[in-house]
Formats: structure tokens, sequence, C-alpha cells
């Protein structure tokens, strides 16, 4: 997955992790690896927050795992339940003050959260909050549930979590930890993954099942929307804020976001990814010599038009495993250069053939160009573009990384106007029935909205908030 460093994908706003664990030297070291495992949902900072009991001590940085972290750092982070997070800022600036976990005392002790999502009226509560003298640290809305948490506390943490949850919209899979619980939540829509492991007698929260096989632990089971999980010293526990009417579980995660060796709801995102190769190629087949990916994330899905149509996969592209994130903030030219440092065409193999080049997903359109490009000037005869992902027309409001809609290139241009302007000599992308298809889930479990404009939630009041700002300006 190139996340880190692609400015022409969707981007994944975090990655969320907890354990409770009876081995209380270990829990930062155990975070660490989990926490690396999930580096690709967000490369801007990382944090880890340890209780001891008492209090909660934290580490957190700006940068990837393994630079904010090291042995003193977590050395220093001793006791028996632990969360931690990896950010790629969408709400709030990426400064130090907003990285996570978020680590506050109230009136009946710590409280440590860490959050994946986007609320969509954090900026409504956010007022009111400050209307009656809260003052806030953070410019992000992760902040605006610790708070009313707290508010609400009185009766204890699940009755608060409840009450904070009829308040707030949105997407957001929490893990929170107070001196004698590790608590976690998914979003009554399951917009977010979150998955709880078991590893001996500890058990382990996590957006994703990577980090679980990473510590060592196994995948029991995802959480269901709405559901509260508590763990403590007693054992687990489970209530429901809300059972679901619908699901609408981002089915983003299976085309790109999440890593092929997880597996989300039951489903394995490598067999999903291949699943939708072979339904693309039903749906757009074409004559070619070689099939080849645009590494990483799009591999499984060539192998698997590959495996249908019979065209041999091959390598055509090799990738520098090695970027970092400087490009991200490169400026255009930059960018240019960037793309050709990343992703390299393998002459030997793409010279005088039909090259069937499987993408997972156009955005703005501006890295596919230049990848048809320079496969052509080094020799393919043909290219022919297979997208596994429907064309994005809309944006996120939940906790991804879209740009204006100006600049979705599937919003402002027809299909073969795509084609044209990328140079491809075809160009297809698998239809929403064929994406949810190669899930093997219904319909009902998933957002599609940036597809469909099937939007889980109304965004009204998002938007027109955004209007409001766009006219004061
Ligand atoms: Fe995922 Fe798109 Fe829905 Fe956002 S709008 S949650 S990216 S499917």
């Amino acid at each position: 997955m190139d996340h880190g460093i692609n400015p022409d994908k969707l981007r994944e706003e975090c990655g969320v992790l907890g354990i409770y664990t009876k081995n209380r030297e270990d829990t930062a070291k155990l975070l660490y690896y989990g926490l690396y495992a999930l580096q690709h949902r967000g490369q801007e900072s990382a944090g880890i927050a340890v209780n001891d009991g008492l209090r909660s001590n934290y580490h957190k940085g700006i940068g990837l795992v393994p630079d904010v972290f090291n042995e003193k750092n977590l050395g220093d982070l001793i006791g028996e339940i632990g969360i931690g997070h990896v950010r790629y800022s969408s709400e709030g600036r990426g400064h130090l003050e907003n990285a996570q976990p978020l680590v506050a005392r109230y009136r009946r002790g710590s409280l440590s959260l860490a959050h994946n999502g986007s609320l969509i009226n954090a900026d409504i509560i956010r007022e009111r909050l400050e209307d009656d003298g809260v003052i806030f640290q953070t410019s992000i809305d992760s902040e605006v549930i610790v708070n009313l948490i707290a508010r609400y506390s009185n009766d204890g943490i699940i009755p608060a979590i409840e009450r904070t949850m009829d308040l707030i919209k949105g997407a957001y899979a929490l893990v929170i930890m107070t001196e004698d619980k590790l608590i976690g939540i998914r979003d009554p829509l399951g917009l977010r993954p979150l998955c709880l492991g078991k590893r001996g007698e500890d058990y382990i929260l996590s957006s994703e099942s990577c980090a679980l096989d990473v510590m060592g632990a196994t995948l029991i089971r995802d959480l269901e929307p709405g559901e509260i999980i508590c763990i403590t010293k007693d054992g687990i526990s489970s209530t429901y804020y809300e059972r679901p009417k619908r699901r609408a579980s981002c089915i983003f995660e299976y085309v790109y976001f999440a890593r092929p060796d997880s597996v989300i709801d039951t489903v394995s995102i490598y067999e999903a990814r291949k699943n939708s190769g072979k339904i693309l190629y039903e749906e757009h087949p074409v004559d070619g010599d070689m099939v080849i990916a645009v590494p990483d994330s799009s591999i499984p899905s060539a192998i698997g038009y590959s495996e249908a149509s019979g065209i041999p996969y091959g390598e055509g592209l090799i990738k520098n495993r090695y970027i970092g994130r400087t490009f991200i903030q490169a400026s255009q030219s930059m960018r240019e250069l960037a793309v050709r440092l990343k992703l390299n065409p393998l002459g030997i193999n793409i010279k005088g053939k039909r090259i069937v080049l499987i993408d997972d997903s156009i955005v703005r359109g501006t890295t596919i160009r230049k990848l048809v490009h320079r496969l052509k000037n080094d020799g393919a005869k043909e290219v022919h573009v297979r997208i596994s992902s429907p064309p994005v027309i809309l944006s996120c409001y939940f906790g991804i990384n879209t740009p204006d809609r100006s600049q979705l290139i599937g919003a402002v241009k027809t299909t073969e106007e795509i084609r044209e302007m990328i140079g491809a000599d075809s160009l297809g992308y698998i239809s929403e029935q064929g994406l949810i298809k190669a899930t093997g889930l219904p319909k009902e479990h998933f957002c599609t909205a940036c597809f469909s404009g099937d939007y889980p939630i109304d965004v009204g009041e998002k938007l027109n908030r955004k209007m409001k700002k766009y006219f004061k300006d």
C-alpha cells in the first residue's frame, strides 16, 4: 500500500489499538509491534498511553512508529492497560497537540482515548461546550468525545459513553482506557472496523486483525455496530448502545485501506480483492499479453484478473519501498518526481506487449496518467487500464480524506474522457454490484456513498456548515 506517499489516493485516517494484559512490562512493546502493523492507516503521528493503575503515562510524536518510539520511552510505559494510535490528519491539523491517544484527567480519574473516524456534528457540539466554558486543547473532534464522556460520568463510564453516543453522529471506532477498564466501541453503523483478539489471558482491540497476528494473538471476532465491549480484570462484557437497523461498513476498506492479510467482518481482504479482479475481467474483458498491478494494493486484483482471463500475471512496475513521507509535502513538480521515484516500469517485461494494468482506484487521475505514459514510453504496445473500484464521484464525511468534488475526475468526466486523458487504449471500472459481490456480503452491509451518493447518515448538517464557511470567506 502506498497510503503515505500518493496524493492521488483516498486516505485512511487512523488506526487504533488497545490491550489488557497481565504482563505489565510488555504492554507498551506489544502495542509498538501492533501499531507497526497498523502503520498503513496513518503515518503522520503515533502515540501510546499506558495506565499503571493510578495514572496514565504516555508518549506520542510526529512521524512513523519507529521514529516516535525507542527502548527508553517504551520502557517508561508500564501498566496492565494500554492504548495506541497512528494518525493521518483530516480533522484538525497535523500538529503534535492533535496526536493521539488523548489523555485527560477528570473527576473520576484518568481517561484516555484513541479514535478512528470522523464526527459530522463535532463542530456544533464543540461550540455548545465552549459556550459552557469548556476549553479545548486540540482542534480534533475526538476531544469532543472525551469531554462529553467526562461530563456525563456521574453514573459510571458505560452510561456516560451511551449518553455521548446519543449526541455524536458519524464514524467512530474508539478504544478508551481508564484505571481499570479497556473499552472498545464501534459506531452504530459500523463505518470503521474494530476487532477483538486474545493472546493467552490478554485481550486486544484493534482496527485490523493484521495487528493481532503480529502481536501473537488470535482474532475472536469483529465488534458489532453499536457494540460497547468492556474488559476488566474480571473478564469481558458486551453491551449494545443500539442494535443496528442497517450497517454501513466502509467498502473502501476492502478496496484499498486495509492490509490484504486482515480479515474484516469475517471477510478476507485478500480474497475480496482477488474476487474483484475476476469480476473485473467478467465485466471488462480484453485481449492482452500480460496483466500487471500498480503495487502493492492492486496485486491481488491483478492476480484475480489473470486467473479469470488466462493472461499471465507479471511484474511491470517496480516499487521503491524506501520512500518516506517527504514527498507528501512536495510541490506539484516534486510530486511528479515522486511518482517516478516510487514506481519504475520494468522495461524488459513490458516491451512490445499488450499490457492490462490493474489499479484499485482513480481519484484525481494524475498518477495513472503518468504510469500509462511511462509504460508506453518504455515500449508497451497497448495499455488497457482496469480499476477494481467504481468511479469516486463524491466526498467522504466519515474520516476518509477525499479531495474536493471538482478534483474527483470521476465526478467531472465520463469514462471515455478519462480514458482519453490518461492515454489508455481502453478503460474499465468494476461496477458497484460487482465490487459488493466480490466481498460475498450483502449490499446492506456497506457504505458505498462516495460511488453511489447513498450516504448512510444525513450529511446535510456538515454540508450546511461548509457552505456557511464558504460564504463567510
Ligand atoms: Fe468509505 Fe466512501 Fe463511505 Fe467514506 S463515503 S465511508 S470512503 S465508502
